[in-house]
């Protein structure tokens, strides 16, 4: 798949600009909404976006590796890493696990000009807005509210309960909505993520 260019690019042209690289993105939005989808489409697709490794208690799901999609680390690796400061932004997410941002992979993106994708829960989103308000905030919303529902229960990953709980914390997130920057609506995931790449490779305007 082709990635768009920035308009009046030149062919070729990388998503790599002295302008406007290395700036933090979050994104965020309720329980399978699309986040996992849009985010591993990005980074298949534009290598300028570095894609944040967030270190979690959870257990892996199947087919998910220690490293690509999260650090998973117990509960006592977590609470050092939060004890030393290792971590950007951390949040118990759906009254379950502990998940958190490593500081230092993102900064050293940063310094190297390339683009950090956070994907990350709103309490997460708040911590980061509070550190970081340069960062640009998107939240990545359902077409509706059934839509939502039906992808959660379509995926099969979690059990009734969870389902329920996730569906509750997703209720307060999508309140949260006018928090962010920008909105997304998640309605094709290649359609969301190419707008994602197309507000990550836009220039600041403060
Ligand atoms: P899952 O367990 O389905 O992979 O993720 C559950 C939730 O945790 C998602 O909303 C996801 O965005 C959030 N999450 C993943 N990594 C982090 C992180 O590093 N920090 C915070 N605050 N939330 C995260």
């Amino acid at each position: 798949c082709e990635v768009p260019q920035r308009a009046g690019a030149p062919a070729g042209t990388s998503y790599t600009d002295p302008m406007t690289s290395g700036r933090l993105t979050v994104l965020a939005g309720p329980t399978a909404v699309g986040k996992g989808s849009v985010s591993a489409y990005i980074r298949e697709q534009v290598p300028s976006v570095w894609p944040s490794v967030s270190a979690t208690t959870r257990p892996p799901r199947p087919g998910e590796i220690d490293g690509v999609h999260y650090h998973f680390v117990d509960d006592a690796e977590f609470e050092r890493m939060l004890a030393e400061g290792e971590l950007l932004e951390w949040a118990v997410v759906h009254g379950r696990a502990k998940y958190g941002t490593p500081r230092g992979p993102v900064l050293a993106a940063i310094a190297e000009g390339r683009s950090p994708l956070l994907e990350i829960d709103l309490q997460g989103a708040r911590q980061v807005r509070q550190t970081m308000p340069e960062a640009l905030f998107v939240f990545l919303a359902p077409p509706n509210w059934e839509e939502l529902v039906r992808r959660l229960v379509g995926r099969g990953t979690e059990s009734e309960a969870e389902r329920e709980r996730r569906l509750d914390t997703a209720r307060v997130e999508l309140a949260a909505v006018r928090e962010f920057d920008v909105v997304i609506v998640n309605d094709d995931v290649e359609r969301a993520a190419r707008e994602l790449v197309s507000l990550m490779d836009s220039p600041v305007i403060e």
